[in-house]
């Protein structure tokens, strides 16, 4: 008997066979622990809103949530999805840079902390919104900063952007808000980019986003309720890269917060995180249907791929860089051999790893992406080849829960309508 791979006790093989692959599945006990550690580690004045954008589904807002995270939405669904999940309004913020109409009136409606607001124009909007029905919109203005910190993939500030308003744009308006008749300023947000894994670039970020608060605040002439400063912290996927230690990020970051937050004890800080929440607590499994070689290389065409997991591709970057991959059936083999892992797509691009040093690969295997709770399927062409969305399965106190049913083919062609004229013979 060869040791697999278990969340929870449970045999992946176990878990294949009764939920069929490919599969997402996530170890709640790992979320649980991740809010947990975040919230006794970071600043007790912090709030975590959790970003439904890296995973939407509601099971996992809701398991996130019931250890005190809070929602950062950007759409109808997504601010649904963190109701469903039992997030009070007053505990969510929507944020997004082409809001609609009837977005903004459903968040206006329903009561959410903020709006955080991207451009004058959708301001305008905004308090167009809320004077239709009857309300005052709490607005947060989302500032894309003059400066530029570095130690993020995506960088944000000092940069042209469709995200928020520049500082100095804003710096030279008159003071905002005085014509509008039903728009509350209240607060700043602002979001240095993703994938940070240098806690001293959050610190710094932070301290500059604290200052640039108190400067919108005093130039517009509001009192600051809110402060968003963002977050991005990252996780690490690809060789040489590390973690951001959690414990060294709160000794740099909590004196900055406790300063501010001792100045300013009515403003809530807040804190976005999406991918640090939940990636490490997700595995994409996938089965070998077929090996293979071709010019001396190594070919496992799983059943599943970047049609599910496209962030396995490992864009980006010029060469590919695998996310780490494992034989889950075969945990304690040694990775001897060099494989190409493949999906079931028509494109030289639907590769999982690329020359991945896995043990020798059988028919029948399963292979598995670890770190992938975030940004899988919701971030995919899970309509490419029609294949749809993959079951997504949360183990909880043991227990393996279907949160999520893979498609069928009715669901994709259910609303497709074949036009009579289309289908006439020629
Ligand atoms: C995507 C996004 C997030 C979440 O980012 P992570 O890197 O997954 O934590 C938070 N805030 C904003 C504005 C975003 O666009």
């Amino acid at each position: 008997m060869t040791a697999e791979f278990q969340v929870q006790g449970q045999d992946v093989s176990v878990l294949a066979a009764r939920f069929g692959t490919p599969l997402y599945l996530y170890d709640g006990d790992a979320l649980r622990q991740r809010i947990t550690d975040v919230r006794e580690l970071l600043h007790p004045r912090l709030e975590v809103f959790y970003s439904l954008k890296a995973n939407p589904n509601v099971s996992i807002c809701a398991l996130l949530h019931a250890h005190g995270a809070k929602a950062e939405v950007s759409s109808l669904t997504e601010l649904r999805t963190a109701r469903r999940a039992g997030v009070r309004p007053e505990d969510i913020i929507f944020l997004g840079p082409g809001k609609s109409r009837a977005e903004l009136a459903e968040c206006i409606g329903s009561g959410v902390h903020a709006v955080i607001c991207e451009s004058l124009s959708e301001l305008k909007l905004i308090d167009e919104v809320a004077g239709e029905l009857g309300r005052t919109a709490p607005v947060a203005l989302r500032v894309n900063p003059s400066f530029e910190v570095k130690g993020s993939g995506l960088t944000m500030g000092g940069k042209p952007r469709q995200f928020g308003m520049d500082e100095a744009q804003l710096l030279a308006e008159p003071p905002l808000g005085k014509d509008l008749a039903h728009t509350r300023l209240m607060g700043v947000q602002v979001y240095m980019g993703t994938r940070i894994l240098s806690g001293s670039a959050v610190v710094e970020n932070t301290r500059q986003i604290l200052a640039l608060a108190l400067r919108m605040a005093e130039h517009h002439g509001f009192e600051l309720e809110l402060v968003d400063i963002g977050g991005g912290l990252g996780v690490a996927y690809f060789p040489g890269e590390q973690d951001l230690d959690l414990a060294e990020l709160a000794e740099g970051l909590n004196p900055v917060l406790d300063a501010f937050a001792r100045a300013h004890p009515a403003t809530r800080l807040v804190m976005e995180l999406g991918r640090y929440l939940v990636a490490e607590s997700g595995t994409y499994v996938a089965r070998v249907r077929y090996t293979k070689t071709s010019l001396g290389e190594n070919f496992a065409v799983v059943d599943g791929g970047t049609n599910h997991h496209m962030a396995a591709v490992g864009i980006g970057s010029f060469v590919k860089r695998n996310f780490p991959i494992r034989l889950l059936n075969r945990w304690d083999e040694e990775p001897t051999e060099s494989w190409n892992v493949t999906g079931p797509l028509c494109t030289p691009n639907d590769t999982l790893g690329k020359k991945a040093s896995l043990p020798p690969v059988r028919e029948g295997d399963l292979v598995g992406v670890l770190r992938s709770g975030a940004y899988g399927p919701s971030a995919s062409p899970v309509l490419f080849l029609s294949h749809g969305h993959p079951a997504e399965v949360l183990v909880l106190d043991g227990q393996a829960h279907v949160v999520r049913e893979p498609d069928e083919c009715e669901d994709l062609m259910r609303k497709q309508h074949l036009h009579p004229f289309a289908g006439a013979a020629g």
